[in-house]
């Protein structure tokens, strides 16, 4: 369903400026309108944010290109996401031949995207938690991208990232960030690039902001 959409979506991406093909022909694979509300499915090959429910967003498809093609995934890389939602950016990863791991703080979403993952057949890991305190027992990760905007680059993630392993995280306040790609260069020395007017929902938690 839904296929010449999703072409002219992978089509303008690509002029909008993403050129890594592991990632377009990924996203040409992975059924969007799977991952929102059957409500909203035909609007799921827009270049758009939609809402999934409990006040969270699945993020817009040009953003989950520009981040995964800032990864620079491999095949085999373990890959650590922090903020599950609908799933599709997992979904999108383990496509590109990635081990995924995964963590969600929202409950429902949790339970409702985990379910998606075993009818789809899609094998990532999933956990309910606190993300920015980053998953110790399958560290270190050779990507680890967070899919929520925080104020300030949690600790414990740069920890668990491997020397030459990258860091992709929305910073900055509430409602505007920065796109930060950190790539590990030793054991506490980061190269950085900015890259400015992402909008993502909040990263809730100890390393994050606080519930309001
Ligand atoms: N990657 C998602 C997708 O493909 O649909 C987009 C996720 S949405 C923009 C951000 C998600 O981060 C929400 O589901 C939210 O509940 C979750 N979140 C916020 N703070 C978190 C935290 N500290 N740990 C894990 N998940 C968090």
């Amino acid at each position: 369903m839904y296929e010449s959409e999703r072409k002219v979506l992978i089509d303008k991406i690509r002029a909008k400026g993403i050129t890594n093909e592991n990632v377009l022909a990924a996203m040409a694979d992975i059924e969007r309108h799977l991952f929102v509300p059957d409500a909203i499915a035909s609007n799921a090959y827009k270049d758009v944010a939609l809402p999934i429910g409990f006040n969270q967003t699945i993020s817009q498809p040009y953003t989950v290109a520009f981040m995964t093609e800032a990864l620079k995934v491999k095949e085999g890389n373990k890959i650590l996401e922090i903020g599950t939602g609908s799933g599709y950016q997992a979904a999108i990863l383990e496509k590109m031949g990635a081990r995924v791991f995964t963590i969600e703080r929202q409950p429902d979403i949790f339970l409702r995207t985990q379910k998606l993952f075993d009818k789809l057949n899609i094998r990532v890991v999933c956990r309910l938690g606190d993300g920015t305190i980053g998953w110790n027992d399958y560290a270190p990760f050779d990507g680890i991208i967070v899919t929520a905007g925080s104020p300030t680059i949690p600790e414990n993630l740069k920890k668990q990232l491997n020397i030459g392993g990258r860091l992709v995280i929305p910073v900055g306040d509430r409602h505007s960030q920065v796109l930060k790609i950190l790539v590990k260069t030793s054991e506490d020395t980061f190269r950085e690039e900015n890259v400015p007017h992402f909008a993502f929902v909040p990263l809730i938690g100890r390393e994050g902001w606080k519930e309001r």
